[in-house]
């Protein structure tokens, strides 16, 4: 079934910058969507759309068969950088969103640990961002994103910055996570690689004005052999 659907979305920036033109793009649960293209054709603006920092200019972003709001918060969201706070240990770090839902540090706790033994790093709840390798941050990053439950995971080119081995690693960890956990993911790479190997959909957008110019569809996580 859609869990969210984008349609006709076009998006236009205060100075005129077109991002997107009749952008449509139908989200089901189970899949994994990579969004390929090159910089600048506005893939990070359709996750900020679907996690409504930002409106479309005309066309609709909807979630059918669901409250807007209650979809919202089961939206787990991975930045490029990881985005850590330096003055704050790995498992404060994992708590963030919790704390922003008004969950206490100690409702949290199992949250916390059991998001960080998904991402391969139970013993390092009480290290700092600054004595983790650059893999290691960005799974952190991604156990933040985990700690809220999320059904959707938008992730934004999470692994640009690292080095290839680092990144084999982590796409086939993310792989194993997502079956896991059932979940959805919108993944945006400029990796035509990455794409394939991680993906049951594909949706190529041009350069400008960031339409889908080719979409490949295999079939959802929970129906792959
Ligand atoms: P991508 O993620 O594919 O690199 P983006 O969605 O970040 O593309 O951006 C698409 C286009 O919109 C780019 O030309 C970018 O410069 C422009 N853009 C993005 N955000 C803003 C903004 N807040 N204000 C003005 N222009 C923006
Ligand atoms: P990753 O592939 O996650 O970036 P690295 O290749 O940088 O990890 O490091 C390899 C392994 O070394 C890590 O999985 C981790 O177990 C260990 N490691 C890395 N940095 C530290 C550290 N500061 N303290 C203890 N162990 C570490």
């Amino acid at each position: 079934s859609t869990l969210v659907s984008l349609d006709h979305v076009s998006k236009v920036f205060a100075n005129g910058v077109a991002a997107l033109g009749h952008f449509d793009l139908h989200v089901r649960e189970g899949d994994f969507i990579s969004l390929l293209g090159p910089s600048g054709c506005g893939k990070s603006t359709v996750l900020r759309l679907i996690a409504g920092l930002t409106e479309p200019t005309s066309g609709s972003v909807s979630w059918p068969g669901c409250n807007e709001a209650d979809h919202r918060s089961e939206i787990g969201f991975v930045f490029q950088e990881p985005t850590l706070m330096p003055w704050a240990d790995v498992a404060d770090n994992v708590w963030l969103p919790l704390r922003l839902r008004g969950v206490s540090r100690w409702e949290a706790r199992e949250r916390i640990a059991e998001s960080l033994a998904l991402v391969g790093l139970k013993d390092f709840a009480k290290a700092y961002p600054r004595e983790l390798s650059g893999g290691m941050k960005m799974r952190v990053s991604i156990a933040r994103a985990l700690s809220v439950k999320p059904r959707l995971l938008l992730m934004d080119e999470p692994f640009a910055a690292l080095d290839e081995i680092t990144r084999f690693k982590l796409n086939d960890d993310l792989l194993t996570l997502q079956s896991e956990l059932n979940c959805t993911v919108v993944f945006v790479t400029h990796s035509v690689y990455e794409s394939a190997y991680l993906s049951n959909r594909i949706a190529v957008l041009t350069p400008r004005p960031g339409r889908v110019i080719a979409e490949i569809a295999g079939v959802p996580v929970q129906e792959r052999g």
